[in-house]
């Protein structure tokens, strides 16, 4: 009997495959279809490639700002594109070599589990003392009239375009709907980007939401919030895209239309049933262990829908560990870190001003636009805010501005280790760099 059997190679399933094998216990890691995931695959590495093609698009339009004339530029999208599997593939050999020298047995096939310590794969059982499943999830889909037309499209379709389409719609202005409009804009796309509700990045800071809305209008993207999208046709030849915003009927012609409603849980084929499995829409029930409701059996990452991010999979994953071991590890589940990589970043941590109604808490900012690397590299757009508790200890982060998908980790040591500001405001920052936003923004709390 072998001590853990991992159903699913993302980035929860073989992060705790190498974690689990480094704790010298002895794991067999199954993935029916790409190690690596829908993060590595589909996900967070091929629209991070495309983003940094973009972001170079986006410097060369300012480039006269420095001094720089670029008469011409052009982009060669097949160039794009093989930089982008480039970097997957790489990324895929440098996780099987890990997975390797590690002894994890990685078994290409579909996980079924038989029982708390039976799993089989490709007709063997293997038995085990432990079983995580980490099956992740899937686009969810919303029902429409015109929704099998073939200018209907998922972000995983996307990232195999040939070129960039003239005219995009995409509904749903979540982080995925975000993401791709910003990447698709600097590429030369027109954007059209519709949301249900009253703003687009619906659970981020309100400040943030709508600062972000103002910056990509500025970029060109064309946004329409509190609308409905109701159906596409194909009219003659042309594909038309029909929305509904305040009781009014609008039309868009359009050669793309991106679905970017949310992802659901994937429970990959697993009859959870009768396993005696508890599970909802949103992903399989888990306990703050990620235990599921069978002793002995895990849920970690997409699959248990709490917050579909990869870093999450991977840290449920070093819990589960840690819990198998015996050396729980305090991993804080409600200060996790998360980045929207648009122009520019957003990145946050911690508690918002909304979560925080009816408590005594304080804010605070400060613009990009006063500080100094800022300014040289001629990204002044954005802020830092900062939320402290009664006790002046900072409980919330909310970037928006150059390289906030770094300096969040900053603010997120900060929480974890409960500092208070006054403490905080002895820790030197080297000048110039960004990362003053953070030590000026503390200062500003007297
Ligand atoms: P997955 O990565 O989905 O992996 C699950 C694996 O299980 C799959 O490989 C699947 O084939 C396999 N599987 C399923 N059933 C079985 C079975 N029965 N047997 C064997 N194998 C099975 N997150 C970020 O943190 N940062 C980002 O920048 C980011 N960008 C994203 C961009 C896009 C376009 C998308 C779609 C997602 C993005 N995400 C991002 C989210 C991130 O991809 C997921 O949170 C992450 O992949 C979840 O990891 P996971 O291990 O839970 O599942």
């Amino acid at each position: 009997m072998i001590d853990l059997v991992i159903i699913g190679a993302g980035p929860g399933g073989f992060d705790t495959a190498i974690n689990a094998s480094e704790h010298g216990l002895e794991v067999t890691l199954i993935e029916r279809h790409k190690v690596g995931g829908t993060c590595l695959n589909y996900g967070c590495i091929p629209t991070k490639a495309l983003y940094h093609n973009a972001k170079h698009i986006k410097d060369l339009k300012d480039i006269d700002t420095f001094g720089i004339n670029v008469l011409e530029y052009d982009v060669d999208y097949d160039i794009v594109k093989e930089r982008k599997e480039t970097i997957v593939s790489n990324q895929i050999r440098n996780i099987q070599t890990s997975l390797k020298k590690l002894g994890v047995t990685l078994i290409e096939g579909e996980g079924k589990i038989l029982s708390a310590s039976e799993v089989e794969v490709n007709g063997e059982i293997i038995e085990t003392k432990n079983i995580i499943i980490a099956t992740g999830s899937k686009p969810s889909m919303i029902s429409f009239e015109g929704s099998d037309l073939e200018v209907v499209h998922n972000s995983k379709d996307i990232l195999s375009l040939s070129t960039w389409p003239k005219n995009m719609v995409i509904v749903g202005a979540g982080v995925i709907g975000c993401e791709m409009a910003s990447i698709f804009n600097q590429f030369g796309s027109n954007i059209t980007l519709v949301e249900y509700q009253d703003e687009i990045l619906p659970p981020l800071d309100k400040d943030i939401k709508k600062r972000a809305r103002n910056l990509y209008k500025r970029q060109g993207i064309d946004i329409y919030t509190k609308s409905a999208f109701k159906k596409v046709e194909l009219v003659e030849d042309k594909y038309i895209v029909t929305i509904e915003q305040k009781g009014k009927v609008k039309e868009f012609e359009t050669d793309y239309v991106l679905m970017s409603t949310g992802r659901s849980p994937n429970f990959g084929n697993i009859d959870l049933d009768s396993l005696g499995i508890e599970y909802n829409k949103q992903g399989i029930t888990v306990d703050e262990f990620k235990e599921t409701s069978v002793k002995n059996i895990y849920a970690i990452g997409d699959v248990n829908g709490e917050l579909m991010l990869a870093h999450k999979a991977t840290y449920d994953g070093y819990k589960v560990v840690s819990h198998i071991l015996g050396k729980e590890m305090d991993i804080k589940f409600d200060q996790v870190p998360s980045v929207v990589f648009t122009f520019p970043e957003i990145a946050i941590v911690g508690k918002t001003e909304d979560e925080l109604d009816g408590t005594n808490y304080r804010t605070n900012k400060f613009l990009f636009k006063t500080n100094a690397k800022a300014e040289c590299l001629n990204e002044t757009d954005g802020f830092v805010k900062m939320i402290v508790d009664e006790s002046d200890v900072l409980v919330g982060c909310h970037i928006i501005g150059a390289h906030a998908s770094d300096l969040i980790h900053e603010a997120t040591s900060m929480i974890y280790k409960n500092i208070n500001i006054n403490e905080y405001k002895n820790i030197i920052h080297a000048h110039p760099t960004i990362s003053e936003v953070l030590s000026e923004c503390i200062k500003g709390f007297h």
